[in-house]
């Protein structure tokens, strides 16, 4: 059985132009200068082909959380890498690649909030996975609302740490990941 393709590089490049021009009417008589946080590493594919879309200026940064392990949330959240950005005051646009339970970013906005006071948090996010949400949280703006529960891999989403280098979004089928863990199993 093949993988089943969700969304196509052609369809991604649609969603993420979408998803520029929104921040891009935002920020027409631009009189500030936004910081937009990228959630690694998931969000990494997303991040940058979005801000090359984007014309206007910004700065960039880049927070690490974990909470996966294999196809299901841990429901854990650990920080493993910070900011470096003075982003005190500032208008902060986190970009994340998914919301699914809704922890990592509930976490995200309440970290940032309490250690580093921006003046406002926006959330982009291309994937909003609607069905296993846990915490009340809407992104302000959307690539694509999934109402089905699946597990996503490829630019940006991983299987343990791989699958993230394709330029689509799939469904691995059951002989896909059972490949993926025997070459995983030979890696340790
Ligand atoms: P949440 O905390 O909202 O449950 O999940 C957010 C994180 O879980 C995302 O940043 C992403 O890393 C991971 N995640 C959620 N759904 C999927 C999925 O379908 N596939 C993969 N590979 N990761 C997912």
């Amino acid at each position: 059985m093949t993988n089943e393709v969700i969304f196509s590089k052609e369809q991604l490049d649609e969603i993420i132009s979408d998803v520029a021009d929104k921040l891009n009417a935002r920020f027409e008589n631009q009189t500030s200068i936004p910081v937009f946080i990228s959630v690694l590493k998931g969000a990494e594919p997303f991040f940058n082909d979005l801000i090359k879309k984007c014309h206007f200026e910004m700065k960039i940064d880049f927070i690490q959380v974990s909470s996966y392990s294999g196809t299901s949330s841990t429901g854990v959240i650990h920080l493993k890498k910070d900011i470096t950005e003075d982003i005190k005051g500032k208008d902060v646009y986190i970009v994340e690649d998914i919301i699914d339970t809704g922890l990592t970013l509930n976490y995200l906005k309440q970290y940032i909030q309490l250690h580093y006071q921006p003046r406002s948090i926006t959330i982009v996010c291309l994937v909003d996975k609607k069905p296993l949400r846990k915490v009340d949280l809407t992104a302000d703006i959307v690539g694509v609302t999934l109402t089905q529960n699946e597990f996503l891999v490829g630019y940006g989403f991983d299987y343990n740490e791989i699958g993230r280098n394709y330029d689509f979004i799939f469904v691995p089928t059951k002989k896909q990941l059972e490949t993926w863990d025997k070459l995983l199993n030979n890696d340790k």
